[in-house]
């Protein structure tokens, strides 16, 4: 075994970033391998938001071996088929980005493809009518996907809705019987090495002193390493994102679990919707250049399904990026590397991809530098490709009602998002840029979603005669419909698989 192996890890923060990296690197590398240790502070605490996911989390659960139905029934979760937008491409409209692709593509031509064309004739108004994810999650339904042929049945893409104090819970127990330490403590001092500036170990307030080979920051938005230690500097993207504070609130839950996160925009910014088992969590994004603390928390508690559960509590945040995300033998993730709003539900999977790219460019105590480049290049890309995707939904409106909207909607845009927006200006047409996280069919959800419009449809969809296109799409559509029909609601899926004692409990006084 060579002499340069890493022998310790120590993690900084016990939030959501903190215990996916500890359960990771316990899972594959083993406490074999390296020590692992991990320090948190109770008395700073995390940052207990971030409880909506994309379909990728299922795959981290995977790699970890977790059982799903004990996961959801633990962090009181619920199934996430997609994003219902209300009030973005214009007031009063609504749209749905689901997971999963439309239709079929056929001869080679993608499905929305042929959707725009007979759109353009007038004869396929929604676009939500050959998702099954979109007209499950409108009519409350929800299942896993089940071998069925070619049936939209056996392919239903899904997310999870948890409650973020309870995951970082469930990812302590699993790291802790692997093996994990868990110190606890504020760290107030990092002591870097004299010769070459790499973090030697940390203090806690108490005068311990932790010593690691790799140290992994997810301290959140301070990035008590990466930043404040190690200087990485910030590349702040608020002219593109201007939104920069969040109120956050729970409230009680409605009888109905929808199987879906909602997103309202309001005058100058937007709120979430995301149920869980025992309660809803709602939050309130906003500009402070265009709105006042007091006028936000107003709009949302004005639109809460329920009793609020709690005071709302503030939170502000500037929208952006470290620099380098590695820095020495330092890593960051989470909060500690950067923020994107939540309105995609990407920050979670961008700590699983980080941690992913991590896993496969372990490095040793030499810490080549090519490696920590070739990381660092990435996930820049990665951050940015999804912060195009969230400027889209600001920029492509009709909404004029505020100074917050004209000001996104004229906003100049990041030239790869205007080369996007140009192109399917023209035919229609979108594509995923090498492996970017989102593939053609959300670009064109979206797109569509906020009212932009194509000149014309791709003209390789003529390829297919024009009566057996509307032959085969009336055919995909009905079997979307019988799909959603046979499915049962999110809420008895969730009642028979792993429900929480809590939605049990509700569930049976509501009947009595
Ligand atoms: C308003 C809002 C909504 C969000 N919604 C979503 C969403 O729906 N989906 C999504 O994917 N993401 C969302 N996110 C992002 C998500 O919350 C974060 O990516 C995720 O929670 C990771 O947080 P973290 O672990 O990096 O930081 P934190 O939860 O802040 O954890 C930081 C940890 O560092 C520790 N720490 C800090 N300083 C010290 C110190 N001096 N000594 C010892 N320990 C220390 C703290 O005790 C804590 O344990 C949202 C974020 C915000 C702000």
């Amino acid at each position: 075994m060579s002499d340069n192996r890493i022998r310790s890890v120590v993690i900084v923060g016990g939030g959501t970033a903190g215990w996916m990296s500890a359960a990771t690197l316990a899972k594959i590398l083993t406490t074999n391998y390296c020590s692992i240790t991990l320090i948190e502070s109770d008395e700073i605490g995390i940052i207990g938001v971030g409880e909506a996911t994309i379909p990728q989390m299922a795959t981290f659960n995977r790699m970890l071996e977790i059982d799903e139905d004990d996961f959801v029934r633990r962090t009181k979760g619920t199934f996430k088929l997609g994003i219902q937008f209300r009030n973005w491409g214009r007031e009063g409209h609504t749209y749905f980005h689901p997971f999963g692709s439309y239709g079929l593509n056929m001869q080679g031509v993608s499905f929305h493809s042929h959707w725009l064309r007979l759109h353009q004739l007038g004869e396929a108004p929604r676009l939500d009518e050959w998702s099954l994810p979109a007209l499950a999650g409108e009519r409350g339904k929800f299942m896993r996907p089940f071998d069925n042929g070619n049936s939209p049945l056996s392919s239903i893409a899904y997310a999870y809705h948890f409650d973020a104090g309870l995951y970082a819970r469930y990812l302590r127990e699993y790291s802790e019987s692997r093996g994990v330490v868990r110190q606890e403590g504020k760290i107030v001092d990092v002591t870097l090495r004299g010769e070459d500036g790499f973090i030697e170990s940390v203090t806690l307030q108490d005068g311990r002193k932790i010593e690691g080979d790799l140290f992994i920051d997810c301290s959140g938005f301070r990035g008590l390493l990466i930043e404040q230690a190690l200087k990485s500097g910030y590349e702040d993207w608020s002219h593109y994102l201007p939104c920069n504070r969040a109120i956050a609130v729970p409230c009680e839950s409605t009888e109905e679990i929808t199987p879906y996160t909602r997103s309202t925009a309001h005058t100058a910014g937007w709120q979430w919707r995301i149920p869980l088992q025992h309660r809803i969590g709602n939050g309130h994004v906003f500009c402070s250049d265009f709105m006042s603390d007091d006028e936000a928390t107003d709009i949302l508690m004005k639109n809460l399904d329920g009793k609020p559960l709690a005071d709302p509590r503030i939170v502000p945040f500037k929208t952006g990026r470290r620099r380098q995300t590695w820095v020495k033998n330092c890593v960051s993730l989470g909060l500690a590397a950067g923020f994107l709003e939540p309105l995609e539900s990407t920050s979670i999977w961008l700590v699983q991809s980080g941690l992913s790219r991590l896993m496969t460019m372990f490095p040793d105590r030499t810490f080549q530098q090519a490696d920590i480049d070739r990381y660092n290049r990435i996930v820049a890309n990665e951050y940015e490709i999804v912060r195009e995707f969230l400027v889209l939904h600001y920029n492509a409106t009709e909404r004029d009602d505020s100074e917050f909207w004209n000001y996104c909607r004229n906003m100049e845009v990041p030239e790869r998002l205007a080369e996007k927006i140009r192109v399917f200006q023209a035919y229609g047409r979108t594509f995923r840029e090498n492996d970017e996280l989102f593939n053609d069919t959300s670009w064109f959800a979206v797109m569509i979603g906020q009212l932009m419009k194509a000149r014309t449809y791709d003209p390789v969809a003529d390829i297919m005669p024009l009566e057996e296109t509307r032959a085969r799409l009336k055919h995909i559509a009905e079997a979307v419909h019988n799909s959603a029909e046979y499915m049962p609601t999110h809420k008895q899926f969730i009642l028979d698989n792993c429900a929480a004692p809590e939605l049990v409990q509700a569930t049976a006084a509501r009947a009595a």
